[in-house]
């Protein structure tokens, strides 16, 4: 069999080893790997390379690739650093990166895998009896053929897994190619190395990017004039609080699903969800629409007090829904469709507001780094232009400045038509009708939980896989490592099992 595999990030490279890893891989099996950049293994997000002041949002111990030892990176992080973590007890982003190169690369260097460091652009259905293009019959055997910016490559292949990771960036101010403007700011060693401390740097964007931007100019930099962060609404997530207490009542895990689809006979109705969970924090002495209220506002004012007070009722929640994290996807797909609906609609927002957080040491450096002016936030970002004389000037409701730098941080693409325009692959496999928009034109179609492709032109198929932030619309919330691993073991594994 002839596998290919597009993306050599931590997808892609889980995805390698359990195909290698499973008892049905034979001798003559070969698989490719298709991948522009030299590093395998890691991805752009890990790059080993790339700058030691970014930070995993993830404690080290969720994030091992090793099935039979889940604080398998944690050990390899204590054998290699007296100090695996920094001020803001995090671990460094490109020592994860090291850790999974090392990991990876007995799979890498295996004899029956080829690297082909080029980027996929456009893949043909063919008939496997005929290896002619297919035709639309959706109950065929169908192979395929892989063009790459060098062309159409020879080999035919029984099955390939897209592992692509992150579309495109957005860019909102149509500003990309711009002078000064950084649409893309990874590896920041590599794109923000050359600026000059009595230059203006702003930041569109405050996400999990722009907490990297303020611990990059923060450690590499003695900026003269704060750093700006713009947003829409107010800047950065909620502050991440500790959770004091040891021990926590949770039900929500992948059997408590599979348990009541039993007793519900197929999907669990979406209150029965939201009642366990009031239950359950009822425990832990939280209710979490009061907390939800008390902090949904979102201005820094109110996290401080957070912080200040330590409070345990938004610890407890948070904690909650970052239990709740790795289940999302099997509580999402166990909805009607009506309930999924309704959670999209009312309670989406709630456990994103909740899951998505700024770990609280670093919340402690942005508020010592605002209260020292080296840091300022703006809401209300309406447009951003660019002056004749190429500085960049931005206008709210109520105030315009300029800077001389601009660096995007406003999170990637996932509208499938948008992403035709900045994506050849995207733009070829949607015209080619391969690949569905999932909901609201977001998202690639894929079934659940193997992730096959779905579409008209050739019903479900068998062999064509989709993985990561692009199939959200079913693997609800992925964009985190840990999922990210589980999804492409049990991908893999799911296809090996049925050969
Ligand atoms: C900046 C950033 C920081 C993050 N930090 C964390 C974190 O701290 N903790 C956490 O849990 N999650 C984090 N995430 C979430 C992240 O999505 C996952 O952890 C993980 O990197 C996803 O892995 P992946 O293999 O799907 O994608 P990637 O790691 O992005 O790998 C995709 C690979 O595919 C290659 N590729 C893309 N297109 C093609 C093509 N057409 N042909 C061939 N190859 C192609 C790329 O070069 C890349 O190497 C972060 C994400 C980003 C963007």
């Amino acid at each position: 069999m002839d596998i290919a595999i597009v993306g050599a990030g931590i997808s892609g490279s889980n995805v390698l080893k359990s195909l290698i890893t499973h008892p049905n891989f034979q001798a003559d099996d070969l698989i490719d790997v298709y991948e522009p950049r030299q590093s395998l293994g890691s991805g752009l997000p890990y790059e080993p390379t790339d700058d030691e002041s970014i930070m995993l949002n993830t404690s080290s111990d969720v994030l091992s690739v090793d099935e039979n030892n889940e604080l398998d990176f944690t050990e390899w992080l204590e054998h290699h650093f007296k100090e695996p973590t920094n001020f803001e007890q995090l671990v460094s982003r490109p020592h994860y990166g090291k850790y999974l190169v090392e990991r990876f690369s007995p799979f890498y260097t295996h004899e029956q895998v080829r690297h082909v460091q080029n980027t996929v652009v456009d893949v043909e259905v063919l008939d496997a009896a005929t290896k002619e293009p297919a035709d639309d019959t959706q109950d065929g055997n169908f192979v395929y053929r892989i063009k790459t910016e060098d062309g159409w490559q020879d080999s035919v292949y029984d099955a390939v897994f897209f592992s692509v990771g992150h579309p495109e960036y957005n860019d909102f101010y149509d500003l990309k190619g711009t002078e000064n403007y950084i649409h893309n700011p990874y590896p920041m060693k590599e794109k923000l190395a050359n600026f000059d401390n009595n230059q203006k740097i702003s930041v569109v964007g405050s996400g999990a990017t722009g907490v990297d931007l303020m611990r990059f100019f923060m450690s590499n930099y003695e900026l003269e004039q704060p750093l700006t962060f713009y947003d829409l609404k107010e800047p950065f997530y909620c502050v991440a609080i500790p959770y004091e207490k040891d021990d926590f009542t949770y039900h929500l895990t992948k059997n408590w699903v599979e348990e009541q689809k039993e007793v519900h006979g197929g999907f669990i109705p979406l209150q029965v969800i939201l009642d366990t969970i009031k239950d359950d924090l009822k425990q832990e002495n939280a209710e979490p629409m009061a907390v939800y209220n008390r902090y949904k506002s979102g201005t820094l004012d109110v996290f401080r007090k957070a912080f200040d007070m330590k409070d345990q009722e938004l610890a407890a929640v948070q904690k909650y829904a970052a239990n709740s994290v790795p289940n999302l996807p099997h509580l999402y797909n166990a909805l009607s469709g009506e309930d999924q609906q309704e959670y999209m609609k009312n309670y989406y927002q709630i456990m994103l507001f909740f899951k998505t957080k700024v770990p609280y040491y670093s919340y402690q450096w942005l508020f010592e780094l605002i209260d020292a002016g080296k840091v300022e936030t703006v809401a209300g970002l309406k447009e951003v232009n660019v002056l004749e004389n190429g500085r960049f000037q931005f206008v709210t409701e109520d105030s315009e400045a300029e800077a001389d730098i601009v660096v995007n941080a406003t999170g990637f693409i996932n509208n499938i038509e948008i992403l035709t325009k900045h994506s050849e692959l995207i733009k070829n496999l949607f015209h080619r009708r391969l690949i569905l928009p999932h909901v609201n034109g977001k998202f690639i179609l894929v079934d659940w939980p193997q992730c096959r492709v779905l579409n008209q032109q050739y019903g479900r198929m068998d062999n064509l896989f989709f993985l990561g932030l692009l199939i959200g619309g079913t693997q609800h919330e992925n964009n985190d490592a840990g999922q990210t691993i589980q999804q492409a073991q049990y991908t893999a594994k799911a296809f090996m099992d049925e050969r």
